[in-house]
């Protein structure tokens, strides 16, 4: 079998709220899925994190079993991938029998190999992180995340151990043969000082509560080990062999820097000392801060990612947190600049072409497609696809847009240039048609390269255009100059992005 393009979110914890990160990278997610889809078999993987003592403390607190707890919260998960029109091939729940039954396999079968041992654990522990954390990093006494900052206790127990830092200096060498494992650069010169440092064995079992994964002989796995996990349990690692294979290793596992010491670390020594390779690739996103500031609950400054879908729809929203900055980077959120992006880029190069051409076409061709014709558009945009693919394959969103806007603009300007009004009043029919097959040809391709990016506009596009079915075809096949059928009629229709003014001071 094939093996496909298989991409994950890191699964979510799940007492959180959702909140524009979670959006941000589950989007992030979706556009490589569908981008692969286009072009061959793709899986696309998210899901939520349930166990751990701190979901537990939360539902002690409202008065419910850990189980009831979680059963609750996961709907709201769902309804944020729906809101903003993620799709997933898979959602995992790490209290799913699935998930359970192949981490205890792992464990027995590491038990086995040598990599688990037992062992005994003392330290600072930091209950809000499920963190252990050295003397040396404490401040004043307290846990040193700064979002926490709350005391730490000492806790003393037998623990299982990961035998980790036996995979060391395999770490290093991988990191060294592969300088794209991790992207981007700063992230891996970061990991790669850890690794220089030195790692300690990981200890992955608790005592002290009971909300994990149960162990043979007493005790639960570490939240962080379990969650994990959740990449192999999901694809059959246990129990689907035939998926398993056509799946893994991963193409890209998405993650917020603040996790890729997990997934770059501990997650490819955990695969290694099972028999498995590494994934092919981690790439760590940026923080979303807004005008600056980091965004968090105790600062009052929290983007309600549904009310934001709601306000100025799902593929703005989409549109602009890829198109807005880089994706290694840090992203500075702001609505003054999502609604510029919406009304400039969107509203008029995008939104205003469609109907301009449409109008025209009905205007002076009733709204049939002329046929093709010789085009030096055609020719000049002819890798647009490849080249939009390998961006996207990148990570580079933004570059990606600015190739495709590369095309709106080009069309736009046809229009300024050819002027297809006075084309019509002086009778030049066979130029006008010329014009009007490009305009539609161009927005075709458009609305079949934008789909990953924001699937129901370029569905409207599409539905606009006379096409059937939706732009989600090969690129490789359909992205040739003249697809558009002779005589297609087209339906121009409401306006793709109605402009969004900002609130009238009160
Ligand atoms: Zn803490």
């Amino acid at each position: 079998m094939e093996r496909a393009y298989y991409v994950t979110t890191p699964i979510y914890y799940i007492s959180g709220n959702p909140h524009i990160g979670h959006a941000y990278t589950s989007i992030a997610a979706d556009v490589l899925a569908r981008t692969a889809r286009a072009n061959g078999p793709a899986f696309a993987l998210t899901g939520t994190d349930e166990h751990g003592q701190k979901v537990a403390n939360a539902a002690t607190a409202a008065g419910m079993s850990p189980h009831a707890y979680v059963d609750s919260l996961v709907p709201r998960w769902h309804a944020l991938l729906e809101k903003y029109d993620a799709q997933f091939d898979d959602f995992i729940r790490t209290t799913e029998p699935r998930h359970q039954t192949a981490c205890v396999k792992v464990f027995e079968q590491l038990k086995a190999s040598g990599d688990v041992y037992l062992g005994k654990y003392e330290g600072w522990y930091c209950t809000n992180d499920e963190t252990f954390w050295l003397e040396s990093k404490l401040i004043d006494g307290r846990c040193p995340n700064p979002e926490c900052r709350r005391p730490v206790e000492w806790l003393s127990e037998d623990s299982w151990f990961f035998a980790l830092s036996r995979y060391r200096d395999r770490l290093i060498a991988y990191f060294k043969a592969n300088p794209k494992f991790l992207r981007p650069q700063s992230v891996y010169n970061e990991m790669m000082v850890t690794l220089e440092g030195g790692l300690d064995d990981l200890s992955i079992s608790r005592t002290n509560f009971d909300w994990g994964i149960p162990l043979p002989g007493g005790g639960v796995m570490y939240v962080w080990f379990d969650a994990l996990l959740n990449y192999i349990t999901a694809i059959g690692w246990e129990h689907d062999t035939e998926q398993f294979k056509t799946l893994w290793p991963a193409s890209v596992q998405l993650v917020g820097k603040e996790i890729a010491r997990f997934h770059t670390l501990i997650w490819p020594a955990i695969l290694w000392a099972l028999g498995l390779p590494a994934p092919d690739a981690v790439f760590a996103h940026g923080w979303i801060t807004l005008e600056g500031e980091k965004m968090s609950k105790s600062l009052g400054n929290v983007i309600d990612p549904f009310a934001l879908a709601d306000e100025y729809g799902a593929d703005s929203v989409r549109y602009f947190l890829l198109r807005e900055a880089p994706f290694g980077s840090d992203f500075s959120f702001s609505i003054e600049k999502l609604r510029m992006r919406h009304n400039s880029d969107l509203g008029n190069d995008l939104g205003n072409l469609l109907r301009r051409s449409l109008a025209m076409l009905d205007k002076y061709r009733s709204g049939l497609v002329p046929a093709a014709s010789e085009s030096r558009l055609g020719e000049r945009f002819a890798d647009l696809g490849a080249s939009v693919r390998e961006r996207v394959g990148n990570m580079q969103f933004r570059e990606a847009l600015d190739e495709i806007w590369n095309l709106i603009t080009a069309l736009n300007r046809e229009i300024e240039e050819k002027k297809p009004w006075t084309l019509h009043k002086e009778g030049l029919d066979v130029k006008l048609d010329a014009v009007l097959y490009d305009l539609c040809e161009g927005l075709r391709w458009i609305a079949i390269l934008l789909y990953p990016f924001i699937p129901s506009k370029a569905n409207e596009i599409w539905r606009q255009l006379g096409l059937r079915d939706t732009p989600s075809i090969p690129w490789e096949e359909h992205l040739q100059w003249g697809g558009l059928a002779a005589q297609t009629q087209t339906n121009g229709g409401d306006a793709l992005f109605p402009r969004i003014d900002p609130p009238v001071p009160a």
